[in-house]
């Protein structure tokens, strides 16, 4: 949330690259290891390049998807954002979701229980 150090990312790719690199939401930037800090840089590089090519914000993978290719309806597009109690797209834990410095976080308490 400390927008210090990255800037303008914006919460869906917030949450979802967070979801992408199984990081808690609430872990501390400054606690982050040089290897997880480049994991979140570098996925960020590549899935809002992605959005620039495709006009939308679409993380997750097709293995991910209910077709399992091809592009991704609305409803499977993200992992995390937006479907508190859902089940969870790689595990099947419901998603969370809590306020923080009024904005909402989403994460899936197994897969990013670290
Ligand atoms: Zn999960």
């Amino acid at each position: 949330m400390n927008q210090a150090v990255i800037a303008g990312v914006g919460n869906v790719y917030r949450a979802e690259v967070l979801f992408r690199q199984r990081i808690n939401p609430r872990v501390p930037g400054s606690s982050l290891d040089g290897g997880q800090a480049a994991g979140l840089w570098n996925d960020l590089v590549a899935i809002m390049g992605d959005g620039v090519r495709d006009g939308r914000i679409i993380t997750t993978t097709a293995d991910h998807r209910s077709e399992g290719s091809g592009t991704a309806p609305p409803s499977e597009a993200h992992y995390v954002y937006k479907r508190a109690a859902l089940p969870c797209r790689v595990c099947g834990t419901p998603v969370l979701m809590a306020e923080l410095g009024a904005r909402k976080l989403y994460w899936c308490p197994e897969c990013q229980s670290g």
